[in-house]
């Protein structure tokens, strides 16, 4: 064990984690230059192509240090973006430390800080390293500077490299074999191994991606999910190089992945704990941090054409085995007919399963406007979470609605700080407080002009589901970036907001609304509908209802 190391990298979108990864895939000899392609961890064709990651995979390499030892390195690479956050916080549960890597022409952005506060959480060690300092248009020195800022490090501790060119990637090794403690866990006590990712492989069927904690897992056991309850057998074990590669066993320690034979990603959830079934003597506790994830956001996805919607039930049923988080139900809308109402993570999650759907099935789909999860309070006491604002009970049965807020960071530079600050409020954003990046910035007046500030703010996540991250990049010449975490439900004025063209309402346009903005929303709904409705011979009404109240009319 004292010659494992486990780690991570976190970064914000775009800064090079994934191509840092396969620099370290190089020099370790792991992968051969010959089978090199860029971004190799990404393993799906959205993700190569978006230049994003939205599934982890692990490595484990081999890598003979200058202390003359022989490591095992067992690397993840996590998705940034933070409809993932709970996914995120457990493969970090799965490691020892983090490289907290900063592209230097762009600076410390707010997924670097949201994902650093995870790490922290779990008590990572952490690696501060700057990236892409091939780039003309890097600054070292003011990078080095809002890193050293945001860890309290000193800046020969940020070490500098290139993903591009592989400049300064074999010192990180080193430093991540110096610094980062090895696993600690007991290989005689029963099994415990964390499931910190699982995948659906359509000839292996649920593959879960395990570290173990305590004890050894070996082929043939038959093994017992503790969160589910779930019993699967142990069809085989192995480490990522980064394909699979068969084991004998995983020791407390180590990272791999174990063929459970189970048909069903939803009995192998991420957080779960894997332990020995039938273990009557000493039952194990599950490790902590286990958590359901709810979704917050939902949308429906119709087929185009009518006919199409056993083909669409069939694609999301497929979807469905490699996406836990992915819920669906059907629903069927006058205008758009039969479909499905899906519930998500967030809006990078949504687009992915549009994605996904129009590529690997082909589907000709339309997406309805998303929405937050409204949890009601109805008169007689009960309590239910809306999906859709057609569920929304009349208003007379409804004592108290209840929709979800969001801690947002929004890290721009400080030239920009008024125009973000008017569209949050706009947004119905509460202010709390500011930072900036640098000790200069913090000096009120003198700031440079390169200066950046975070902004934190409080506000209601279905403010950011439409426009919000266009409008911020519009305000501030696409300098800002966002990141931002659920926080709880709070009380919320809401209407549902009716349209209804020739007296017949019609479903799919129904949104739920503030109260004091229904008005102002059902006249622009009317007016764009006059204008975009096919003419006619003879007069047709536009109207907008709250509560059966006509609000406007066209
Ligand atoms: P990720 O989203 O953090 O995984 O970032 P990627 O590894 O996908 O990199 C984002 C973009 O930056 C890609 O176009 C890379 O080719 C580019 N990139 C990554 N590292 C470097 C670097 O060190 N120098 C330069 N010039 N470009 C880099
Ligand atoms: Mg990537």
């Amino acid at each position: 064990m004292k010659n494992i190391r486990n780690f991570c990298i976190i970064a914000h979108i775009d800064h090079g984690k994934s191509t840092l990864a396969d620099r370290f895939l190089e020099v370790t000899g792991t992968v051969e230059r010959r089978d090199m392609k860029a971004q190799l961890l990404d393993s799906m064709d959205l993700e190569r192509e978006r230049g994003i990651t939205i599934k982890l995979q692990p490595v484990r390499m081999d890598w003979k240090s200058g202390d003359g030892s022989e490591y095992a390195l067992n690397l993840i690479d996590t998705p940034g973006h933070v409809d993932f956050n709970y996914e995120v916080s457990r493969s970090l549960a799965a490691v020892e430390g983090a490289i907290l890597l900063v592209d230097a022409s762009q600076g410390v952005q707010a997924q670097t800080i949201g994902n650093l506060y995870l790490a922290l959480e779990q008590d990572l060690e952490i690696i501060p390293v700057m990236n892409k300092i091939d780039l003309p248009a890097a600054d070292p020195d003011r990078t080095r500077e809002e890193i050293c800022h945001l860890l309290g490090c000193r800046p020969e501790e940020v070490l500098a490299v290139s993903g591009k060119t592989g400049e300064g990637v074999t010192a990180v090794l080193e430093e991540v074999i110096r610094r980062v403690p090895p696993p600690s866990g007991d290989p005689e006590r029963p099994l415990r191994a964390l499931v910190f990712d699982s995948q659906y492989d359509d000839y292996k069927g649920v593959v879960a991606m395990v570290r173990v904690v305590d004890g050894k897992i070996v082929r043939g056991q038959r093994l017992r999910l503790l969160a589910t309850a779930s019993e699967s057998d142990n069809l085989e074990i192995g480490f990522y190089r980064p394909r699979m590669a068969a084991a004998s066993g995983l020791t407390a320690g180590e990272i791999g992945y174990v063929v459970t034979g189970l048909k069903q990603i939803d009995s192998c959830r991420v957080g779960d704990t894997l332990a020995v079934a039938g273990n009557s003597g000493d039952p194990v506790s599950p490790l902590p941090g286990y958590k359901e994830v709810v979704p917050m956001v939902f949308a429906g996805i119709f087929p185009r054409e009518g006919d199409e919607f056993d083909r669409l039930r069939q694609a999301m049923l497929k979807l469905k085995l490699s996406d836990s988080s992915l819920t669906f139900e059907p629903e069927r809308q006058q205008a758009l007919g039969f479909g499905f109402r899906c519930g998500l993570l967030g809006l990078l999650h949504l687009e992915i399963v549009q994605e996904r759907l129009r590529r690997e099935h082909d589907m000709d789909i339309v997406v309805t406007v998303p929405s937050v999860a409204y949890n009601i309070l109805k008169t007689n006491g009960e309590t239910l979470t809306i999906k859709s604002p057609l569920e929304l009970p009349d208003p007379t049965h409804v004592r108290q609605i209840d929709e979800p807020w969001v801690r947002a960071d929004i890290i721009c530079p400080r030239r920009h700080i008024g125009a973000v600050m008017g569209l949050v409020q706009e947004k119905r954003g509460l202010y709390r407080d500011t930072e900036y990046l640098t000790v200069s910035g913090a000096a009120a007046g003198q700031g440079k002009d390169s200066d950046r500030a975070i902004l934190h703010y409080e506000m209601p996540l279905s403010a950011i589901l439409v426009d919000f991250y266009d409008k911020l990049k519009g305000v501030t010449s696409g300098y800002a970036s966002l990141n931002y975490e659920f926080v709880d439900y709070r009380r919320a004025d809401v209407v549902r907001l009716d349209i209804m063209v020739a007296d017949d309402p019609v479903e799919a346009l129904a949104t739920i609304a503030y109260r004091d903005e229904a008005e102002r929303v059902g006249r622009r709904i009317c007016r764009v509908l006059r204008d975009s409705l096919p003419r006619q011979q003879f007069q047709i009404k536009i109207q907008a209802a709250i509560g059966g109240k006509i609000v406007a009319s066209e």
